[in-house]
């Protein structure tokens, strides 16, 4: 089944201890897009201004992502600078130029609005409220958020719950929006206003999935060499729907398999600068690294007498 995502397309620019990226291809919909494209088909919607550098999308399109939605308007394309120090699990913002983003209406596409599957990726909820305006009975909505929209746009956030399946988000996020320190809490909190599962990520230290009466926990890869975490959470969720549209169940095993392939895909994203890494594997990296995460966590039961 495909998968409807409308998100930002951005040039980031980042610099992390290991090194500096420039205008680079980045963007909550671009990193989704690239990372769900080794599950299922992808439609990206979303905006650039006349300065992005569009062929090098082509790539994305190789991949079987649809660009029938990406709108190019005159203006300046959406820029994010970015600094990681050594605490790799948070970003500082650094700079957010909205440029032609900032009048972006999204505008789905006749053929794109039955997609089964929907992701509104980072971006105002006043937009991802507009999408669901426009889209036919999805089987599942997920959304995601940062802190720029919860402080700008909070009511709006909140009365998007109420349409959203699944909502991810990072542990400060979880905090900032729900003012509960205690994560058990604010997931609570979340579900008490629409989702039926949230899940909350915590960089290196895993992911948590929450629902009514169900608590899951799926560790984040020990990789030696983090290089960048921009784009691990777009590309979590990309591994998180791609799997559950590629297999169109949604029943508990199903989203519980759907964390470990979200942890998996975000894993790959920080190897390298923009979505380098997410270019370059294939089908065999990703069951290979499935398999460690599987040794990972395996032990066996044993209580002593
Ligand atoms: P993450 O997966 O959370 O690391 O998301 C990284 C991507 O989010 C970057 O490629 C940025 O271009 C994009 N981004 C940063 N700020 C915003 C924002 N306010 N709205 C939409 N996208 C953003």
């Amino acid at each position: 089944m495909s998968v409807l995502v409308v998100g930002s397309v951005a040039l980031d620019s980042v610099e992390t201890p290991f090194g500096k990226a420039d205008e680079v291809l980045g963007g909550s919909g671009t990193f989704f897009a690239a990372s769900a494209s080794h599950f299922t088909s992808v439609k990206l919607v979303g905006v650039v201004g006349s300065d992005y550098p569009v062929h090098k999308l082509d790539p994305l399109r190789a991949r079987g992502v649809d660009l029938g939605g990406l709108e190019q308007a005159e203006g300046e394309s959406f820029r994010w600078r970015g600094r990681y120090r050594h605490d790799l699990n948070s970003a500082e913002t650094l700079e957010t130029r909205l440029g032609v983003f900032s009048h972006f209406r999204p505008k789905i596409p006749t053929e794109f609005r039955q997609a089964p599957f929907v992701f509104l990726a980072n971006i105002d909820p006043r937009l991802q409220l507009e999408v669901l305006k426009q889209v036919e009975r999805p089987k599942l909505v997920a959304c995601d958020t940062m802190n720029f929209w919860i402080e700008s746009r909070r009511a709006d956030l909140i009365e998007l719950l109420k349409h959203v399946d699944v909502l991810l988000l990072n542990d400060g996020e979880a905090r900032q929006l729900t003012e509960h320190a205690n994560l058990v809490k604010a997931a609570r909190w979340i579900l008490q206003r629409g989702p039926r599962h949230v899940i909350i990520k915590k960089g290196e230290h895993g992911a948590f999935m929450f629902t009514g009466s169900t608590v899951f926990f799926a560790p984040a890869y020990p990789l030696e060499d983090v290089f960048d975490p921009t784009g691990a959470g777009d590309s979590f969720a990309g591994g998180f729907i791609g799997y559950l549209a590629r297999t169109g169940q949604l029943d508990e095993a199903h989203l519980r398999r759907a964390v470990v392939y979200g942890s998996t895909m975000g894993s790959f994203a920080v190897e390298r600068f923009s979505i380098q890494r997410l270019l370059e594997i294939g089908t065999s990296d990703i069951r290979s690294r499935l398999d460690d995460f599987r040794r990972l966590v395996a032990f066996e039961e044993e209580m002593p007498a």
